[in-house]
C-alpha cells in the first residue's frame, strides 16, 4: 500500500515542494520544527537506510549539503542545521518511506543544542506561510543553479 510520501510523490496529495528531479523530492515538513524544516525523500520506495543501494546513497549524500546550503541562504538568522533520519520504528520512524530531515537552527530557537525533539508547529502555519517559506527556498535553489 502506498504510504503518505508515495502519495505526495505521485501528486495525489499536496506538498510544499522545494526541489524535484528523477530520483528525489524535497518538500516542507508539515510540522516545521523550525521555519524551513525540509524533508528530502527518494522517489523510489526505500523503507529506510537499510534498503539503500549505492546509487541512492550517492545521490542523497550529494544532495544533502547542496540543499542545506540553499536553505541556509534564505535567512541570515539560520546559523546552524540539524540533519537526521530516523530508521526503523525503534528509532522513531513514523513514515515507512526513507526521508531526511533538514532542520534549520536559529540562535534564539530555544531548542536543545543537539537533540531536536519531535514538535508539531503546524497549527502556527497557514497555506500562505508554508508557501512563503517554500518559495524562498525554491528561489535559493534556483540561484545556485539547481542542487
Ligand atoms: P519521522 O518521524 O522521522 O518518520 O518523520 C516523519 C515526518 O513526516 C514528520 O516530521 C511529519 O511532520 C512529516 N509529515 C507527515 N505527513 C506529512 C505531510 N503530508 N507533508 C509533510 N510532512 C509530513
Amino acid at each position: 500500500m502506498a504510504d503518505i510520501f508515495d502519495q505526495i510523490i505521485a501528486g495525489e496529495i499536496p506538498a510544499y515542494k522545494i526541489y524535484e528531479d528523477d530520483d528525489v523530492l524535497a518538500f516542507l515538513d508539515i510540522s516545521q520544527v523550525t521555519p524551513g524544516h525540509t524533508l528530502l525523500v527518494p522517489k523510489q520506495h526505500y523503507t529506510n537506510i537499510f534498503d539503500y543501494d549505492e546509487a541512492i546513497t550517492n545521490k542523497i549524500m550529494t544532495l544533502i549539503p547542496a540543499l542545506a546550503k540553499a536553505i541556509k541562504a534564505t535567512d541570515p538568522a539560520i546559523t546552524g542545521m540539524n540533519i537526521s533520519s530516523n530508521n526503523g520504528e525503534s528509532a522513531g520512524q513514523t513514515v515507512p518511506h526513507s526521508h531526511w530531515h533538514l532542520i534549520p537552527r536559529y540562535d534564539d530557537d530555544d531548542l536543545n543544542d543537539t537533540l531536536v525533539p519531535t514538535i508539531d508547529n503546524s497549527a502556527n502555519y497557514d497555506q500562505e506561510a508554508y508557501e512563503t517559506i517554500a518559495t524562498q527556498i525554491r528561489e535559493s535553489v534556483e540561484d545556485s543553479h539547481g542542487l
